[in-house]
């Protein structure tokens, strides 16, 4: 955490951005859902990075009040017209089909076909993305200029696709800590062609992951990619006895947009993850904070009354508040390597604050004790030692097993490193014990 910016985990996952960028480009092109081969084509890639654990739920499984669904192959899907063109073609864009849409070959009237075609008249150039998971249904989503040429047919339009009993899978990829308790992290790996929402969160948590196994940590962190919902509704379902050992957990979507990096609170309010990422955003680090609504991605299944896990959720610009949400304008131009860096750089700083974090308790509380004989300020590295000073000073005067370190640097006004940096070697010269 000191003065060493090269060796520094934050420092470098900044410039990882490129590398998530590329990673983003890789998944683009596959059609992903709730369930299917572009699943295991993604956890086939994000394999590469970190060794999974899969799980594989057969259909009808029983989770909580859900049925974990069919599981849905897409090959083909088009709607031709009358000279036979495919003035809709699936293979030009995953979007054009509706996710899970049911098998289909037809002819019919632009009539008929219409209460089938969905679009975005505002945005004539993007094709929406819509899905219908839970109820037997198809459809073509559409550019609205596509959709004005389409002329009134007759069409032939074909479904090539399977809705048959089979698996959910999500992996899990467990990097075990000197401790057996958890920071859970999950990622949703459903959508199809879009990017920030959420190609962007499946390649920081590889790299993430990646980074974390190559080095020794205290918690053990386990990375979840499964589906959104059904996905983490069958995590919970099959681990029910596991989520004791949770200690802190987030949910990551939208890592990639140029905006904000913005956090939203547990529904407990003051788990220590809603503590630290307060703390981050108090320092300017992160750009805004929300309190819990149950709306949004996951964490309305590890929130949920039930469960009401310490799990946070951390986007940049959280879902339905940009324009290109669920379209095809969430595409690669969408996200930046900059952005992708720089959310990499806030996890590691968060997972630098949790491994650190911890309550102390002062062996020398009657009076300051003397700090000078026991060498304390000699290793300051050349930092101003006035501010090393004023760090001792609070992690002595704080510390007697209530406020922890985070407490510690939002009252002091000083930063988390140096606090930290403080409560070591005030530890070290026996002056500290953890609590
Ligand atoms: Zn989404």
């Amino acid at each position: 955490m000191s003065a060493k910016p090269a060796a520094d985990p934050i420092f470098a996952a900044r410039d990882q951005g490129a590398a998530a960028f590329a990673l983003i480009e890789e998944l683009y092109p596959i059609c992903r859902s709730i369930t299917g081969p572009g699943v295991t084509a993604t956890l086939d890639i994000i394999e590469r990075f970190v060794p999974l654990k899969r799980t594989q739920v057969p259909t009808g499984t029983k989770v909580f009040d859900w049925e974990v669904p069919r599981e849905w192959t897409i090959r083909d899907a088009f709607i031709k017209n009358a000279a036979g063109d495919r003035v809709v073609d699936f293979k030009k864009h995953n979007l054009h089909v509706v996710s899970y849409a049911v098998p289909l070959r037809a002819k019919m009237s632009r009539a008929e076909l219409e209460p089938y075609l969905y679009s975005i008249p505002e945005n004539p150039d993007w094709i929406p993305y819509r899905t219908s998971y839970y109820c037997e249904s198809w459809g073509f989503c559409v550019s609205q200029r596509q959709r004005e040429a389409l002329g009134d047919g007759p069409f032939e339009v074909e479904i090539d696709s399977d809705l048959k009993p089979g698996v959910l899978t999500y992996g899990e990829a467990l990097l075990k800590g000197e401790t057996a308790e958890e920071v859970l992290i999950y990622t949703h790996i459903c959508h199809p062609s879009l990017c920030n929402d959420n190609l962007s969160a499946i390649a920081v948590a590889c790299l993430l992951a990646q980074r974390l196994a190559a080095r020794t940590h205290g918690l053990s962190y386990r990375f979840i990619f499964g589906p959104v919902t059904i996905g983490s509704i069958t995590w919970l379902a099959m681990n029910e006895a596991r989520v004791a050992n949770i200690r802190h957990g987030l949910v990551l979507a939208s890592l990639g947009d140029r905006g904000a990096l913005t956090y939203k609170r547990s529904r407990r309010g003051d788990a220590e993850i809603d503590r630290i990422l307060g703390f981050l955003a108090e320092t300017g680090r992160v750009g805004a904070i929300e309190d819990f609504s149950p709306y949004g991605y996951d964490e309305r299944q590890f929130c949920s009354p039930g469960f009401n896990l310490p799990v946070g959720r951390l986007t940049r610009t959280p879902n339905a508040r940009y324009a290109e949400y669920h379209t095809s304008a969430d595409d690669l131009d969408f996200v930046t390597s900059e952005a992708l860096g720089d959310s990499l750089a806030a996890l590691e700083t968060i997972i630098a604050i949790i491994e650190l974090n911890a309550r102390y308790i002062n062996l020398a509380p009657k009076c300051e004790p003397r700090l000078g004989p026991r060498g304390i300020f000699r290793n300051t590295g050349g930092r101003n030692p006035s501010e090393f000073e004023h760090a001792i000073l609070w992690v002595l005067n704080q510390s007697d097993g209530g406020p922890d370190l985070l407490s510690i640097a939002a009252k002091s006004k000083l930063s988390f490193s140096l606090i930290a940096e403080a409560a070591t070697a005030l530890a070290e010269a026996g002056l500290l014990a953890r609590v």
